[in-house]
């Protein structure tokens, strides 16, 4: 432990988990059957299981440990329109097709639109704010890049997007630690546990079965009939849908082996006094840079605590180390937080893929919704409801996240086992940006 940044009320588990925390409530029968089975209760499976019952198509919800358990109680609540998109945590733009690159970025745009609508129709009481997001620039050669990347956006994925120079960077942070940024309009925040927890109430105001402690441990066919046999009965069904993201395991080993597992960590500070908390962060945005291992940040629905997530390791570690190393990030953009006592620290796992891209589609006849390479909240929301609607037959256009090209990489197999050497390498080519700037 090191005291000095622990508040003495200091729990490691999310700050979001004092409104909602994940439960196993009380366990609803696993049916015997459903027209179609969901692996994965969180963001990707609600949504696709609300969607399906909206076309009037029972679905069942087999999560294998309480409702919420996954990232999507864990994140950091923002939420963007696609943008992040064909940029890997290694700083890297895939090479894609530019006709391809556009319509996932307007497929982006879409996940955008859903969650808003979403919130609305469902009436979800989650926090939900349009503010904004600043993307600050890390390096001076990242101020060019991402300057040349603004047409793309607001063509593609009409993100409202502009460069803010250093010169004005105070009227979106209180601090000079970037070189300027990007201010992304079309973004937006919530709390993820709430979101999350109207999710869970629509799929059962429309009769959905989501039933906690039930992981899938084996899924096989006989002619059209899956049968999908969980740690509490077996269901029969007609279609499946895999939706366990950073959480991907042994019982679908295709899939694993196309999904790396990574770590993501996040502390809340103790409530701050009213001077520093209203000028943080002036216009309330959420913000994020451009680290190929990055830090996001926003202040607390309430506006009272600063929210600061990154990647302080990639792989699940104790919060007695994740914590001191994210407070040296969070003090060395904000130094008027120096002695701020934390109240939280927690960490959850995001997937990223080998191309960098989201991917959903069928593979050996199961359906998959995978790979939010770190920014999911709209993205794997969009990924469930479309797998739905493909389904259903009522997808109306084609999905640009939906094809056959879902790569693997000879050299991994499914066990993460370089992630500590690859995070240091990155942020070596991180502090080398900046020494070299
Ligand atoms: C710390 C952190 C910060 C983040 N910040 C942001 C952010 O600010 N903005 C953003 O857009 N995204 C963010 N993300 C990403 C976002 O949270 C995820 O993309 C999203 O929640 C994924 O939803 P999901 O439904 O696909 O997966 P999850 O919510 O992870 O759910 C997968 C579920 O599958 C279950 N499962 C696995 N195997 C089985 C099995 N065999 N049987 C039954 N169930 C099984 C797991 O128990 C798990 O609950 C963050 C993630 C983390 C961890």
């Amino acid at each position: 432990m090191v005291p000095d940044i622990f508040h003495r009320d200091f729990t490691p588990t999310p700050y979001w988990w004092e409104a909602y925390k994940p439960s196993a409530d009380e366990l609803v029968e696993v049916p015997r059957a459903a027209r179609v089975a969901i692996v994965g209760g969180g963001y990707a499976g609600l949504s696709a299981a609300l969607e399906l019952a909206k076309h009037g198509i029972d679905a069942v919800v087999l999560e294998a440990n309480e409702l919420g358990f996954g990232a999507s109680t864990r994140n950091g609540g923002a939420v963007s329109g696609g943008v992040n998109i064909a940029k890997s945590f290694t700083g890297k733009v895939p090479d894609i097709d530019p006709g391809r690159l556009r319509s996932m970025l307007s497929d982006g745009s879409d996940a955008f639109g859903l969650i808003d609508r979403l919130i609305e129709e469902e009436k979800i009481d989650c926090f939900w704010e349009k503010p904004g997001r600043f993307v600050g620039a890390w390096a001076k050669k990242h101020f060019a890049w991402q300057s040349q990347r603004l047409a793309l956006l607001n063509d593609a994925a009409q993100s409202g997007a502009y460069m803010v120079a250093r010169e004005r960077q105070r009227e979106e942070i209180a601090s000079d630690y970037y070189f300027g940024g990007t201010v992304v309009e079309r973004s937006g925040k919530l709390h993820p546990a709430l979101y999350y927890k109207g999710l869970l109430e629509a799929c059962r105001r429309r009769g959905v079965a989501v039933c906690a402690k039930a992981a899938v441990t084996k899924i096989a066919r006989t002619g059209n009939v899956w049968r999908v046999a969980t740690s509490r009965g077996a269901v029969s069904a007609g279609d499946v849908v895999i939706a366990t993201n950073g959480y991907t395991g042994e019982l679908t080993p295709a899939l694993k082996k196309r999904v790396i597992p990574i770590a993501s960590h996040i502390i809340a500070t103790e409530e701050l006094p009213p001077d520093l908390t209203r000028s943080l962060i002036p216009k309330a945005r959420t913000l994020s840079d451009t680290k190929r291992v990055l830090c996001y940040y926003r202040m607390s629905p309430d506006g009272t605590r600063m929210v600061f997530g990154g990647r302080a390791r990639f792989t699940q570690v104790d919060a007695t180390v994740s914590a001191p190393i994210l407070y040296r990030y969070m003090t060395a953009r904000f130094p008027q937080l120096r002695g701020v006592k934390l109240t939280h620290a927690w960490t959850g796992n995001v997937a990223f893929t080998i191309d960098a891209l989201p991917h959903m589609g069928e593979r050996d006849g199961l359906h998959y919704c995978l790979g939010c390479n770190g920014s999911g909240i709209a993205m794997m929301t969009y990924l469930g409801w479309q797998t739905a609607r493909k389904i259903a037959r009522a997808a109306n256009y084609a999905c640009a996240y939906d094809t056959e090209d879902f790569p693997d990489h000879p050299l991994y197999s499914g066990n993460p086992w370089f992630l500590p050497v690859v995070g240091g390498y990155y942020r070596l080519r991180d502090n080398l940006d900046r020494l070299l700037a």
